[in-house]
């Protein structure tokens, strides 16, 4: 093509959940890589979806979403978080927090612009910062704990810092944010003028009795913070394509300059019917137990094996480590399991950029009782 189709990505293939996806099905092993539930969504949400096509919703949705959905987000923020998004002009549906994502980074990051991303780290910010000319400052977290340090954080802004993405409950480790991770970060982002990006897309799984803390409980945060939400996530309908951006008017005025090029707008009818399933609280509210309970089911299950792990705080991922049992890599292990064993899971050096191989691998544990058995009954043979 005489150099037409030269990549702006050339260090991207195809991702990692497609690939382990495709793999496990090739080998038709138990699938516990892929973030998504084995498990049906409610059957009054598709209900509702069906009611809503029936009558007749099959032209575009408002740019910036159902105003009823809006709205309904607005009064679950402030019942979650006491913080009020304004629905008109602060709240904005998306297609999945993927298009979210792209479009903040594509709103606000220009050349040479950098974004300071946490790694091991979900795979689609690097490339949208990268497609917007932007440099990626990775800095990495160590397993077990995966826990943030601040200073490091400090020591790696530079006057071309613009952003700081976190991701919160975090994928692929499990951890959470304390209240005094967001008071720190609120200090730096404060400091150094940045904007921050906030994955919030596990908000509601969140185990032990502890508590999820979103960016807009904090007012110097909220104000220069973007939020992103996933529909798919929430209501285990992560093929619907629906999720949402929560930001400050003059921050939003510009992800809607954006997103109303790159989709315009998103599923019509499928948003009507979430923005009536919404408005039963305990549809959101129930799910950090029915999480925890699948969570316990796996460890407990696994703790008969020689992987070791520190039980996951929040997300439905749990990263075991298998050290004790191969010194082989992590992909390697996880391509052994998937061929020899018939189990799915993804090497967490997928998820770094310097691909770092602390032998760990994700285990996705929304998955019907009796899917997590069967894998778990093959996990501790090995
Ligand atoms: N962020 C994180 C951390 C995720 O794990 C995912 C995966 N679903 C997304 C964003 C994307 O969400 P969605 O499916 O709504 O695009
Ligand atoms: N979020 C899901 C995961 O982490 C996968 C999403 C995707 O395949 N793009 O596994």
């Amino acid at each position: 093509m005489n150099g037409l189709n030269k990549s702006k990505l050339p260090h991207i293939g195809t991702n990692i959940f497609s690939k382990m996806s495709l793999m496990s099905a090739q080998f038709n092993a138990i699938n516990l890589s892929q973030g998504y539930p084995d498990f049906d969504t409610d059957p009054e949400l598709i209900n509702l979806s069906k009611k809503y096509l029936n009558l007749g919703f099959h032209q575009y949705a408002p740019m910036q979403g159902v105003l009823k959905l809006r709205k309904a987000i607005s009064e679950k923020h402030f019942q979650l978080y006491g913080k009020y998004y304004d629905e008109e002009e602060e709240i904005t549906i998306t297609s999945g927090a993927t298009q979210a994502i792209f479009t903040t980074i594509s709103a606000f990051i220009n050349k040479d612009d950098e974004v300071i991303i946490f790694s091991p780290s979900y795979d689609c910010y690097e490339p949208a910062v990268t497609l917007n000319k932007g440099k990626s400052i990775f800095i990495e977290l160590e397993s077990p704990n995966f826990k943030v340090d601040w200073q490091k954080v400090e020591l790696s802004i530079s006057s071309k810092t613009k952003m700081i993405i976190i991701n919160n409950p975090h994928n692929p480790s499990g951890s959470i944010f304390s209240h005094q991770d967001l008071l720190d970060l609120e200090i730096i982002a404060e400091k150094y003028n940045l904007l921050v990006l906030s994955d919030e897309v596990y908000e509601h799984l969140v185990y032990d009795g502890k508590s999820h803390f979103s960016v807009c409980q904090y007012a110097n945060l909220f104000k220069r913070s973007i939020a992103t939400f996933s529909f798919g996530k929430t209501f285990h309908i992560t093929g619907w394509r629906l999720g949402y951006v929560l930001a400050p008017k003059d921050l939003m005025i510009e992800i809607r300059k954006v997103h109303q090029f790159n989709v315009f707008s998103c599923n019509h009818p499928l948003q009507l019917a979430i923005s009536d399933y919404i408005e039963k609280e305990e549809n959101f509210l129930k799910l950090n137990d029915f999480y925890q309970q699948k969570r316990d089911l796996f460890l407990e299950i696994i703790a008969a094996s020689r992987f070791e792990s520190v039980p996951c705080k929040g997300t439905y991922f749990q990263l075991l480590n298998y050290s004790k049992i191969s010194k082989i890599s992590d992909n390697e292990m996880a391509e052994n399991l998937i061929k020899i064993n018939g189990v799915a899971s993804i090497p967490v050096s997928g998820f770094s950029f310097s691909k770092i191989d602390e032998k760990n691998l994700r285990f996705c544990f929304a998955k019907k009782e009796e899917t997590l058995k069967r894998a778990g009954d093959i996990l501790i043979k090995i």
